[in-house]
């Protein structure tokens, strides 16, 4: 069951069932409330949902680091009470979000782009707030029932769907990837910033970090529209930059008559949990470069047509058609001992569709057509590989068929120059030596043409900072 759907309905039903609770932050009653075993209840079995869609971060010293800086503001927060549990997600995504009950989330590819420890307590602080204003909680109403738009696994040939991909959809679709609207976006950060200075951190840090992110997002919707693609978004950002917006500002300043007077920042301690980081995919997760997905321990590549937005999850990839009104996906499965048009036919179902056998690339195949879905199976080192294709309706179907075709014929093995390319980036520390530039470090990035751009985003001297010598350095390898 996707647990935000479980969420919507078991809101409901409470706002019928119970009656007010009171607010933690506010003290005022509020009137769509769940108890907080309820609560707890809800965050437990979403998180459950996250695991599918997202891994830990292998790395235990990160994990320990990231919770214990996170436990240390829950203490200081208005509900001390709860139970927190914080945890590094395994995506170069750049996101942080909040489930309720004390399930708190920060991406590696969040991390990346931090520079302190008290940057990092501002981003776990944001998200503590959405957890003691219990915004998850009164996030959930009728209207949002409407929002969750497109089921992913409803699209797929049914006789195929494993149902996973209802989750991602729900979660997607939902407050949680995508903010909470801007009012409680600023109560996050004011009460993120309150503490940030109950905690002996500069609450200035919150505006510094909300500035990085949106230099973040700037620059990747400029690289989105070169690129032709939908720009990363990530939640609780506005349009105005933070160092124009007064309203941040403002709020923020509320927290000033907490002001520390030796606010801890902790550069080089924050910076060297990081050394060593995944920038990029992982090795086991395979490297997606322009929507082309390359596979270094499966030995296997493949590409997906232009402005499409492919998901890669930890048992599938997924992609989406521009309008959300096609989408495809891979999958795999140990190799039956049948033909690959055998267990084509087989997973049409047994239907009269016609199967065409082939060689894709100089491996075993078989495409399946269905009215509205293609499918393709592969066969590779004893894995049947599916790549299978669905739209809303015949029309749309029609429109994509030729571009889910080229995708499940572009499927071969890894070459050896996209197995250079498929080798996972790492963040590495360094020092900076008098003369060392963003431009010069840059110069045999492996980041291609936007190294300089992102070693300064990165390192917090975007657009136009340069490394001062004896200064830690984050650069990718
Ligand atoms: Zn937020």
């Amino acid at each position: 069951m996707p647990s935000i759907g479980k969420l919507l309905l078991v809101c409901l039903a409470l706002l019928g069932a119970t009656g007010c609770a009171q607010n933690p932050v506010s003290g005022r009653q509020d009137f769509v409330m769940m108890s907080e075993a309820q609560e707890v209840s809800v965050g437990r079995s979403s998180d459950a949902d996250i695991r599918k869609q997202y891994r830990e971060y292998e790395a235990p010293a990160l994990q320990d680091y990231v919770d214990g800086v996170g436990q240390e503001l829950a203490k200081k927060s208005h509900r001390a009470n709860l139970k927190y549990r914080f945890t590094v997600l395994d995506t170069p995504e750049v996101n942080a979000f909040a489930l309720p009950g004390g399930y708190v989330y920060i991406t590696r590819g969040i991390l990346a782009y931090l520079n302190s420890e008290a940057e990092l307590a501002a981003v776990l602080g944001h998200e503590i707030g959405h957890v003691t204003a219990r915004h998850g909680v009164r996030q959930q109403s009728a209207a949002q029932v409407a929002d969750i738009g497109l089921a992913v696994a409803s699209i797929f040939v049914p006789q195929l769907n494993s149902g996973a991909g209802q989750n991602l959809t729900n979660i997607l679709g939902g407050a949680l990837l995508s903010g909470y609207g801007r009012e409680h976006e600023l109560e996050a950060d004011r009460l993120g910033a309150e503490y940030l200075a109950r905690t002996e951190y500069d609450p200035q840090a919150m505006i510094r970090v909300v500035g990085v992110l949106k230099n973040q997002e700037l620059f990747d919707a400029e690289i989105a529209r070169q690129e032709g693609r939908e720009p990363r978004r990530y939640h609780g950002l506005f349009a105005s930059h933070p160092d124009n917006d007064t309203r941040l500002q403002q709020v923020v300043g509320e927290s000033g008559h907490l002001t520390v007077a030796n606010p801890k920042a902790e550069y080089g301690k924050f910076l060297q949990h990081l050394d060593g980081m995944t920038f990029s995919e992982s090795a086991d997760q395979g490297v997606l470069r322009d929507n082309k997905f390359m596979h270094a321990e499966l030995g296997l590549a493949l590409s997906f047509p232009d402005g499409w937005r492919v998901l890669n999850l930890p048992d599938k990839l997924v992609a989406v058609g521009p309008q959300s009104e096609a989408a495809m996906q891979l999958t795999s499965e140990a190799q039956p001992p049948v033909t690959p048009a055998s267990l084509a036919r087989r997973l049409a179902g047994n239907s009269d569709s016609p199967v065409e056998s082939l060689d894709i690339n100089g491996l075993p195949a078989a495409i399946v057509t269905l009215p509205a879905a293609v499918a393709g199976v592969i066969y590779l080192d004893r894995k049947a590989y599916l790549i299978q294709g669905k739209a809303k309706s015949r029309a749309a179907f029609a429109a994509n068929r030729k571009d889910m075709l080229e995708t499940i014929r572009s499927f071969h093995t890894l070459s050896a120059a996209e197995r250079k390319l498929a080798k996972p980036l790492v963040i590495k520390l360094i020092t900076a030596r008098p003369g060392d530039t963003y431009a010069r470090l840059a110069r045999h990035s492996p980041l291609g043409k936007q190294a300089e751009n992102y070693l300064r985003l990165i390192n917090g001297g975007y657009p136009d900072g340069e490394p001062k010598p004896g200064q830690y350095v984050k650069i990718v390898e």
